[in-house]
């Protein structure tokens, strides 16, 4: 590795290195987390001459899926926790996405800094 490769390496860790401590702020930040994914159900209730069957449907149903053991499971969310659940379902997401690319990163700078540590190894006796 020459001088210019090494301090082309080393710009890049330095930035993988804020990027990494950008995502450990989202990672720090006390939140609540409603694990899984939602899905949005259209509602149909089929009384006779209701509004859904003339092409207006209700506010759609929400349902949280998740793993449980291994299995999807489905819950129905309560219309009253419709927000809620939105707000920490995007909250649980967020979480997952930063700590996935802080791994990344994380084993990105590993190997750079090994890259760097070797390329800066002296023969000896000394040239
Ligand atoms: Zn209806």
């Amino acid at each position: 590795m020459n001088d210019s490769e090494a301090s082309q390496l080393r710009l890049k860790a330095s930035r993988l290195a804020a990027e990494r401590q950008h995502l450990e702020k989202t990672l720090m930040q006390h939140r609540r987390f409603l694990r899984g994914s939602l899905l949005e159900r259209p509602k149909f209730c089929g009384k006779p001459g209701c509004k859904c069957t003339k092409g207006q449907p209700h506010p759609p149903g929400l349902i949280l899926s998740r793993l449980v053991n291994g299995a999807v499971r489905q819950i129905f969310i309560r219309a009253s926790d419709h927000e809620r659940a939105r707000k920490e379902a995007l909250a649980y997401k967020d979480y997952r996405q930063a700590s996935l690319r802080w791994r990344v990163i994380d084993k990105e700078l590993n190997r750079i800094l090994e890259d760097l540590g070797a390329s800066q190894e002296e023969s000896y006796p000394f040239e």
